[in-house]
């Protein structure tokens, strides 16, 4: 009994919101989607459930000319647009202020190094700031210098100063390696808070839960019990407002490098002895280290790329990617990705990690299937009928939770067998949606935790990994860049990527 009271104790204590000592959060691009969309409402949402200290401002910097007036009332129009309470809305819009210039002009500085001392002074913020980049990824540099030669990330004062920076963190291994040289010009990598908005998904969280928290998968969790893994992140939307960044980016970059590789190295990773940051990190390093490397030739066999055409998405007739606005009639940009992964390790020897990503799918689905091997001999149907591996789904979007197939018995006299699905659904079990991932990533940044940030090595391999192919597809460029219509899964060459191994897409 005692050791139960101990434990609940223990349990509870960990459930325990971490609350933040007195902080502020300075965003560069304030004027922008990014702001609006998804920080503005996060701040607001742990404003409202009072995991915001009390000691706490938000400043907002961009080129567009606003007052703090004038700057409050289109957050406050914003948040009432979303259905917010306008009390709780007019007590948060309190604590936000505004000051506009350009990044490249010493003026800006100044005026930031002035309006946080007296903010500083006003809200008792010990001289605790977050600078958040949200600006497009082509000023990071120039905002960094100016903070350093400004003092403004030296953390000897007292309070800490950390920088949160968006994707992309550079657009190849070596424009990467040049920013983070730069940055640790003016900042530890302690202070570095490089973010991947997946990691703080509740789901994708509840991976390692999963792994580590439960007896029952590990020991299975391996060459000998896996057959593959598919991953998938599937969206029905095209490039909507962003084709100029698209157009700069492809999708390669914008979710391979990020979120995919993030996701393969959360399911094939070894256990961390802890979950302190730095232990988790090393073990992320680790794997990232073992997954191989392709050569030039052994490319165009792995990976497919493609792009979209016009076609019907959700019923609705949509444009190809060459006629979207703003996207150059002739790109050969990819909106489409598929590959073939393998890790050189122990755990993974033989184990391929199908993955794909791509805009303007048939369906809207994050998941990660872990796909068994069949039973090593079937007592159930003569002539080799084959029996279906069970599989196991994380499903990180929409339908959040996770899901086991399995092969039961069908009610009846003969001996049937049918396939059965073990559903977690989390909106349905906790009747509780959970928070934004923003939320959860910058109530981190607020306590000084780095664990689901992504550390200066683990970006480097990753763009280790992937920048011998965008060089590959850079000097090809239209050659070998397959057409696929919108609302389908993508070309079909992805289907035989799969199919080749004798498996395919679940
Ligand atoms: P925006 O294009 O909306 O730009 C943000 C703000 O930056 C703008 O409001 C603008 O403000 C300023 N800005 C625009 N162009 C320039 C320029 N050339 N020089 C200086 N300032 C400029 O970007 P998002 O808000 O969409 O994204 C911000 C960052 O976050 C980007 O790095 C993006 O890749 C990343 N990101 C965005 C996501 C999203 O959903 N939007 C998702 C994941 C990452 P002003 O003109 O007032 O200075």
């Amino acid at each position: 009994m005692e050791q139960l009271i101990k434990k609940s104790l223990t349990r509870a204590q960990i459930c325990e919101e971490v609350r933040p000592g007195p902080s502020s959060i300075i965003i560069f691009g304030a004027s922008g989607d990014l702001t609006f969309r998804k920080l503005i409402p996060s701040i607001f949402a742990l404003f409202k459930k009072e995991l915001l200290p009390k000691q706490f401002y938000l400043l907002g910097v961009a080129r567009t000319k606003y007052t703090d007036e004038e700057y409050r009332n289109e957050i406050k129009r914003w948040l009432l647009n979303e259905n917010e309470a306008l009390n709780s809305v007019l007590s948060f819009i309190e604590r936000i202020f505004y000051i506009s210039g350009n990044y490249d002009d010493d003026s800006l500085y100044k005026l930031l190094q002035e309006k946080l001392n007296s903010l500083d002074k006003m809200f008792e913020t010990q001289q605790n700031h977050i600078f958040y980049l949200a600006t497009p990824p082509s000023v990071y540099l120039e905002i960094i210098r100016r903070l350093g030669q400004f003092e403004l990330t030296k953390e000897n004062s007292g309070g800490y100063s950390r920088v949160i920076i968006e994707k992309p963190f550079g657009s190849n291994l070596e424009t990467a390696i040049e920013l983070d040289k730069e940055l640790h010009k003016y900042l530890k990598e302690s202070q570095v808070y490089r973010i991947d908005h997946y990691l703080g998904k509740e789901t994708v969280q509840n991976i390692m839960m999963l792994r580590f928290a439960n007896i029952v998968f590990e020991p299975i969790w391996n060459y000998k019990y896996i057959d593959n893994v598919q991953i998938t992140v599937a969206e029905t939307l095209g490039i909507e407002h962003r084709a100029g960044y698209f157009e700069q980016a492809g999708l390669l970059r914008d979710m391979f490098q990020n979120h995919m590789i993030q996701l393969l190295t959360l399911v094939a990773m070894e256990p961390p002895a802890s979950l302190e940051d730095s232990s988790v990190r090393d073990e992320k390093t680790k794997l990232l280290k073992s997954i191989r490397m392709y050569d030039t030739y052994e490319i165009d066999k792995y990976f497919v790329r493609g792009q979209y055409v016009r076609g019907t998405v959700n019923g609705k007739e949509v444009p190809g990617y060459r006629e979207e606005r703003n996207v150059n009639p002739n790109s050969y940009v990819e909106t489409f990705v598929a590959g073939k992964f393998l890790i050189d390790n122990w755990r993974w020897s033989g184990v391929p990690f199908y993955l794909r990503a791509g805009k303007r799918l048939k369906k809207k689905i994050s998941e990660i299937a872990i796909i068994f091997k069949e039973v090593p001999h079937s007592i159930f149907f003569k002539n080799n009928v084959e029996l279906e591996q069970n599989v196991l789904i994380l499903n990180i979007q929409p339908d959040e939770g996770f899901s086991l197939k399995i092969q039961a018995k069908q009610p009846g006299s003969k001996l049937c067998l049918n396939t059965l699905t073990m559903d977690f659904k989390y909106n349905e079990f906790f009747n509780f949606k959970g928070p934004d991932a923003y939320e959860r990533l910058l109530l981190d940044a607020m306590v000084g935790d780095q664990t689901l940030f992504v550390r200066s090595d683990a970006m480097e391999l990753a763009w280790k990994l992937l920048t011998p192919i965008l060089n590959k597809w850079e000097q090809d460029k239209e050659k070998g860049l397959l057409f696929y219509e919108a609302g389908s899964w993508g070309p079909k060459e992805a289907n035989e990527l799969i199919a080749r191994d004798g498996r395919e897409w679940r």
